[in-house]
């Protein structure tokens, strides 16, 4: 089969290299990609935000199965445009993507089907923010309403600091902390009129939000993650599954807009139990790239099993034994600002070590040079029997990588590796 990846970070390498190794999958497309995709794809300038190029191309290619990787176009409406011309899309509808596109959508969502969360507070004046700051009280978490990228949200015991950023956003949820560790579990969700929902949760994997070391710093888009989580209560996948996938799918269903595609359910296990932090309607970018090291079972079948309807057909997926870990490298001034034009060193030597591969996110070429293009850069992939095995190969090839100002965690997966 045919698959057109859309989007151009390193979940969409991710995506796109898992696709190629995939024995069921005969040519990967990639729109627009980067220069990392290019090794596995083959890359075609069109814009993800235009609905009718993607479909335009997804037609020209004769692709079997488009993937619509971020969730800015799934929120523009960018599947339903590709679906309407009958061609199979693996992403939810805009109208199901308001999951992630409204936060306030979400928690109506949640409140309907009886799913955990923190409670929340919905204000658009500086009085209400004022009010609701005090109601909850410190820590204070303060979350732009749309789309931020990762970015919108401030938890801060700076009262001050949690008025100011939501000065600068149009609505905001003012909620309450969740103490305890959080957890990102993915689900490939399926609807068809036999069987209602079909929910294949992944294996659990954790990201790091925050830029520096010891979670300090502002959040970011994620520097880094792995998987499985050794310390994971024992059922949590299961109990995930009953108290928050199944329930939000089928409230989605039961308002007439089932949801398809991947739902990211970000969780705090607290001390009163497992909460919803939030919820995304795609894969998770640094999460994916450790978790597709380990899928062993061919990842086509559940992305077409979602699109077409006939999920309920595909087995679960199977894991490899072992862990995997992604290490970002970020470019100077992130998140904060963004820097481009650096010559990126070291990336065939990094390749070429045992149990390594190197992720592009923000990668431009210039001049035959692969060189930093913002933001996220690269995720150094290692994978092996042990969460510490992977935590040296990442490193390693971390170790192998250069360019000027790049910054990276050194802490990604340590604590659960010294378990
Ligand atoms: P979100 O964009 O909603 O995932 O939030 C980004 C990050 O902010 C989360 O991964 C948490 O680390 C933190 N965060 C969000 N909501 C809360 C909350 N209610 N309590 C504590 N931390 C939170």
């Amino acid at each position: 089969m045919t698959v057109l990846v859309i989007g151009t970070g390193g979940r969409e390498h991710a995506l796109s290299r898992a696709l190629a190794h995939d024995a069921g999958v005969a040519a990967v497309h990639c729109a627009p990609g980067n220069p990392g995709v290019a090794a596995v794809a083959a890359l075609h300038d069109v814009d993800p935000m235009d609905g009718a190029a993607v479909a335009d191309l997804a037609e020209r290619l004769g692709a079997d199965l488009v993937v619509v990787g971020p969730e800015a176009p799934l929120v523009a409406g960018v599947a339903d445009v590709v679906r309407e011309r009958g061609i199979p899309v693996f992403g939810p509808s805009a109208a199901a993507a308001q999951l992630e596109g409204s936060k306030a959508f979400a928690k109506d969502v949640m409140a309907a089907a009886g799913v955990p969360t923190a409670a929340a507070t919905s204000c658009s004046t500086a009085e209400e923010v004022a009010a609701a700051l005090d109601a909850h009280g410190a820590p204070y978490v303060v979350k732009d309403d749309g789309l931020a990228a990762g970015k919108g949200v401030v938890v801060t015991s700076d009262r001050d600091e949690a008025l100011a950023h939501a000065a600068g956003c149009e609505r905001v949820l003012v909620e309450e902390f969740l103490d305890g560790p959080e957890v990102s579990l993915f689900a490939i969700c399926g609807w068809d009129d036999e069987h209602g929902a079909v929910v294949h949760p992944l294996q659990p994997a954790q990201d790091f939000k925050r830029i520096r070391d010891g979670d300090e710093g502002p959040n970011t888009g994620g520097m880094g993650a792995y998987t499985p989580l050794p310390w994971a209560p024992e059922g949590l996948v299961d109990e995930v599954l009953a108290t928050v996938l199944r329930p939000t799918v089928e409230e989605m269903a039961r308002r007439g807009t089932p949801f398809t595609g991947l739902l990211y359910a970000g969780l705090a296990l607290t001390s009163r139990g497992v909460r919803v932090v939030e919820f995304n309607a795609r894969f998770g970018d640094p999460e994916t790239q450790p978790l597709l090291a380990l899928l062993d079972s061919p990842l086509s079948p559940l992305l077409l099993g979602s699109a077409t309807g006939t999920l309920a057909d595909v087995p679960a997926p199977q894991w490899r034994p072992g862990a995997a870990v992604g290490v970002v490298l970020a470019s100077a001034g992130y998140p904060e600002s963004s820097s481009k034009g650096d010559v990126i060193r070291g990336l065939e030597a990094a390749e070429t070590l045992p149990d390594v591969h190197v992720i592009h996110a923000g990668t431009a070429l210039s001049d035959d040079e692969v060189v930093t293009a913002g933001g996220r850069v690269l995720a150094v992939v290692g994978a092996g029997d042990s969460l510490a095995a992977a935590r040296a190969a990442a490193y390693a090839g971390v170790d192998a990588i250069s360019f000027d100002g790049a910054q990276h965690r050194t802490d990604i997966a340590q604590a659960a590796a010294e378990d």
